[in-house]
């Protein structure tokens, strides 16, 4: 149970104490503030911040002029019915008080009790606040229908505190979790606000704003009940106590409204489900690493990534918490050494959500199988891979690992292995980090191809001139430069050698970067450029731009198709690829001119293309000789042509 306690006000209003219940998931300590200029008009409203975490308390501005609140959430022209303007003002000093015991809301209070600043109780322990006066464990039945049920609106008699203007809304328990499109009919939370106790002038608006009504809406009620249509996602409702046009107070209450998660019986919910994906897809022999590194890629249906606070994995039913990683997420599965068969077998979840409300959930069922501590679990690849140099695999070698050891372990064994040796900080089994590997001529004949030196001086890293043909390492060539690892591909996890658990049949490759990881398909802050569009690894360069949506680079003409381009969206980059898109359109022909054949000469028809004016003649052939006209002869022919006998 988390609430929070909101505020009191005192001056024009002195010893009126509004207490109000918020109910976050992750409250912070509100501290009640000193109430800086005592008779100075101030402001109590509480701005409905939009994009706010469920984890950020909405702060009330305590003493801002009007003006500079831009949050505030009253603009004039929603309001419903009520004539009355909204200045935002209050004579009345605020004090934000949380306080453990709280006013019977029930109780109508005779006389003003002044709250003092001094008086601010129960500071440190906001999860403990309950409204009304509660208990944590104590249940209020009444109050916590997700539908926020109308009947049931009576709160619980408790102790009474005079004069307290008490907000008095199941809100505050709505908002405590999320509330599920499945619980509500149509979309429609039914809830109540009214106000308790307080002068007979005061009287309660309610506002709310989510991303269906834009700026918000005021809401109308009846005797305290209203009804509303949610819109997914957050629904952010502003109780104001208002006194004639003076705002006294307000309240906040976030309701995160959400389609149904996925679940067992429905894996996949929503429209535009996201996709998952594990190091366990696949996966069928058991797992011999007693603390297994599972690896979870999940995206949105549009195929960006989804980050932590969007995705949950849980082994047995317990959430694994605190992955490392960014775009993959990395979780320690802990097998616990199992003593019966059906100990050895578990199982996990790995859940996902869009913000838009479709979720998707992966089962796996694994087995552990027991292999001591330092008893090999399995064999992996080591592969040095230098190809930002020219060099390409320095070599490939396999190795043994054992169970509850670092896969630094079997990198060093590794290079030793092969006649190198490694200058590093940390142990194998904790912090540690390759500096340099040393030896075997590691560097003779390197080159850096001359594609991703053209990256480097774009993307302004420094040139160290450092080199060394018989050991490389940190800041070699540039000032980006050094070793990286990766397992199975350019994924590159976010915990150092030392704390990688490997995988029986993983790949570890470590690769010499010059870029902060850039060259090698690991991103990096560093630099002008975001990407270099391409890796330069495993003896190869590939190339990997990111394209826009297209368009229309050039038009289709009479003769040549549309072409359509994409263009790559890195900056510095603007690498097209383009494509023929359909048929030239043809020409556009009107006849322009025509010229009569004679029996002595050719006509023609003349068109014209209106599109791009080119010109076509169609030639009409020579009309066969008239014979009342006689044919000259040639004077130089030998034989003239014999006389026409026809006629
Ligand atoms: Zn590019
Ligand atoms: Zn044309």
């Amino acid at each position: 149970m988390r609430r929070r306690i909101l505020q009191g006000i005192g001056g024009a209003l002195a010893g009126l104490l509004i207490l109000l219940c918020l109910g976050f998931a992750s409250p912070r300590q509100r501290q009640a503030p000193e109430n800086p200029i005592a008779q100075a008009p101030v402001h109590s409203i509480t701005p409905a911040l939009a994009g706010a975490s469920r984890e950020t308390q909405p702060q009330p501005e305590q003493t801002e002029p009007e003006e500079t609140q831009p949050e505030q959430t009253e603009p004039e022209e929603t309001k419903p019915e009520e004539t009355q303007p909204e200045p935002e003002q209050s004579k009345s000093p605020t004090l934000e008080l949380p306080k453990p015991t709280q006013p019977d809301p029930t109780v109508p209070t005779a006389g003003a009790q002044t709250q003092a600043p001094g008086e601010e109780p129960g500071g440190q322990e906001p999860d403990h606040q309950q409204p009304n006066g509660q208990q944590p464990g104590d249940q209020q039945p009444d109050d916590q229908e997700p539908g926020g049920d109308p009947d049931h609106q009576e709160p619980p008699p408790t102790a009474p505190e005079d004069s307290d203007p008490v907000i008095d809304t199941d809100l505050a328990e709505l908002a405590k979790d999320p509330l599920l499109r499945s619980e509500l009919e149509d979309d429609i939370l039914p809830f109540y606000a009214r106000l308790k106790g307080g002068s007979s002038e005061l009287y309660l608006r309610v506002h709310l704003r989510n991303s269906a009504n834009g700026s918000g809406v005021y809401l109308t009620g009846s005797d305290g009940n209203y009804q509303t249509a949610l819109a997914l996602g957050r629904n952010i409702f502003t109780i104001f106590i208002k006194n004639g046009s003076q705002t006294v107070s307000s309240a906040v209450f976030a309701i995160d409204y959400q389609e149904k998660k996925a679940d067992e019986q429905n894996p996949v919910v929503g429209e535009h489900p996201p996709t998952i994906v594990t190091n366990l897809d696949g996966l069928t022999e058991p797992i011999k690493t007693s603390r297994f590194s599972l690896r979870v890629t999940a995206k949105d249906g549009q195929g960006n990534p989804l980050y932590r606070s969007n995705v949950r994995v849980q082994m047995d039913g317990k959430t694994i918490y605190q992955p490392t990683g960014g775009t993959t997420l990395e979780y320690t599965l802990a097998f616990p050494i199992p003593t019966s068969e059906e100990d050895a077998n578990h199982t996990v979840t790995v859940l996902a959500w869009t913000d838009e409300g479709s979720s998707r959930l992966a089962t796996y069922q694994v087995k552990y199988q027991f292999v001591d501590d330092g008893q090999v679990n399995g064999h992996v690849r080591v592969i040095l891979d230098v190809t930002t140099l020219g060099l390409g695999w320095i070599f490939e070698e396999a190795m043994d690992i054992r169970q509850g050891q670092p896969v630094a372990h079997a990198v060093l064994e590794a290079l030793e292995n092969q006649g190198f040796t490694a200058e590093y900080t940390g142990t194998a089994d904790l912090n540690f980090y390759l500096r340099r590997i040393c030896g075997g001529d590691i560097a003779a004949g390197a080159e850096i191809p001359q594609n991703l030196w053209e990256k480097i001086q774009a993307d302004g890293i420094t040139i160290t001139g450092q080199q060394d043909r018989d050991s490389l390492g940190e800041q070699d060539y540039t000032k980006g430069s050094g070793w990286l690892y990766s397992i199975n591909g350019v994924y590159y996890p976010g915990v150092s050698l030392s704390s990688y658990m490997p995988s029986d049949g993983d790949t570890i490759y470590l690769r010499f970067t010059l870029a902060y990881g850039k060259d090698v398909g690991s991103s990096s802050g560093y630099g002008a450029l975001s990407s270099y569009c391409g890796s330069w690894i495993n003896e190869t360069y590939l190339e990997d731009h990111s394209y826009d949506g297209g368009a229309v680079l050039e038009q289709a003409t009479c003769t040549e198709p549309e072409v359509f381009g994409y263009t790559c969206t890195v900056p510095g980059c603007g690498h097209q690829k383009t494509e023929l898109r359909g048929e030239a359109l043809g020409h556009d022909e009107v006849q322009t001119a025509q010229v009569e054949a004679t029996s002595t000469a050719e006509g023609y028809v003349e068109f014209t293309c209106s599109r791009c004016g080119s010109v076509r003649r169609e030639v009409l052939p020579m009309l066969p000789p008239d014979p009342s006209v006689p044919t000259e002869p040639d004077p130089t022919d030998p034989q003239p042509p014999e006389p026409d006998a026809g006629g």
